[in-house]
């Protein structure tokens, strides 16, 4: 690599995370989970990386490695080049301005009590003190706009919202502190099909209109298909196949690849544009 070459956004290497399992009886050693056998991976700015596998397969256990929210036993997570692990708190903070998250449940994730306003803007007074109500109101209604809610949607409270607009609403808090990064993990398998359609666009919507680049993980094939430029294929804490979603997803090479496409019919790539129910959300 030439000296001057940026490094990448995400470079995940060799990651290994165990689960110390409770004893099984007094005298017996405690069984060790091992859920990351060694993951390597790297991302680029702007790009789309799916991570697929079935249940149990490791692919929360990354995300949650990824964003820094659970430290590895072995292994590196390196976001521009800085080992995430090695940073100072204020510098991780720093650095956590840059890489958000997204998780599956659009309820459990969203504080009850609090108002969309002050969800969204969670990030920002965590991460940038600094920043002064002004201004975080500027930002709210920014992030409100970009995911197609009306910014009078700020003074409510979560369970005003369909499942899809929640979602919305969690991909606002995700964009509020303007990261270059967003790891998703099953953003849209709590979604009902024509849900999931309208909030895959806006989220492709979204990363040519900021350069983002996505860790997009799911189970649902057809999903990262439409969403991901390139894919992994997780097996038991492992990557057995990788290489561009169309190539790895119409040729795959690994047995267990193959088997996670019998499970599904096969569609192309950017198909939930292209067949985008027409109906709407409506509210609950
Ligand atoms: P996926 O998201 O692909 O369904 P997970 O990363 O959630 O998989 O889990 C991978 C494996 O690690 C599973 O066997 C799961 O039971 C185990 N696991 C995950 N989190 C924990 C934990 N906190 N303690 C013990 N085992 C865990
Ligand atoms: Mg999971």
């Amino acid at each position: 690599m030439n000296a001057h070459a940026r490094p990448p956004l995400l470079e995940v290497r060799d990651l290994v995370r165990e689960y110390t399992l409770p004893r099984r009886g007094l005298f017996e050693k405690a069984p060790v989970l091992t859920a990351l056998a060694g993951v390597s991976l790297t991302l680029a700015r702007g790009e789309s990386l799916g991570i697929v596998g079935e249940s149990g397969c490791g692919k929360s256990t990354l995300a949650r490695c990824v964003m820094a929210l659970e430290r590895p036993q072995g292994g590196r997570v390196l976001i521009e080049g800085r080992d995430v692990f090695a940073l100072s708190r204020r510098d991780l903070r720093a650095a956590r301005k840059g890489f958000q998250a997204i998780f599956q449940d659009p309820y459990g994730s969203l504080d009850p009590r609090h108002t969309v306003s002050r969800i969204v803007a969670e990030p920002i007074r965590s991460l940038e003190p600094e920043v002064d109500a002004a201004a975080r109101a500027r930002r709210i209604h920014e992030a409100l706009d970009a995911v197609g809610l009306p910014r009078a949607a700020a003074e409510r409270y979560p369970h005003e919202f369909s499942g899809g607009q929640r979602q919305r609403i969690a991909i606002a808090r995700a964009l509020v502190t303007r990261p270059a990064l967003i790891v998703a993990d099953e953003p849209v398998s709590a979604l009902d099909v024509s849900v999931q359609a309208q909030v895959l666009n806006l989220m492709m919507d979204l990363q040519e209109e900021f350069g983002l680049a996505y860790l997009f993980i799911s189970h649902d094939l057809s999903v990262v298909r439409c969403i991901t430029d390139r894919v992994c294929v997780m097996q038991a804490g492992r990557i057995v196949e990788e290489g561009s979603t169309e190539a790895v997803l119409t040729a795959p090479r690994h047995d267990y690849t193959k088997s996670l496409l019998d499970a599904v019919p096969g569609s192309g790539r950017r198909r939930a544009r292209a067949g985008e129910p027409r109906e709407q959300e409506t509210p609950s």
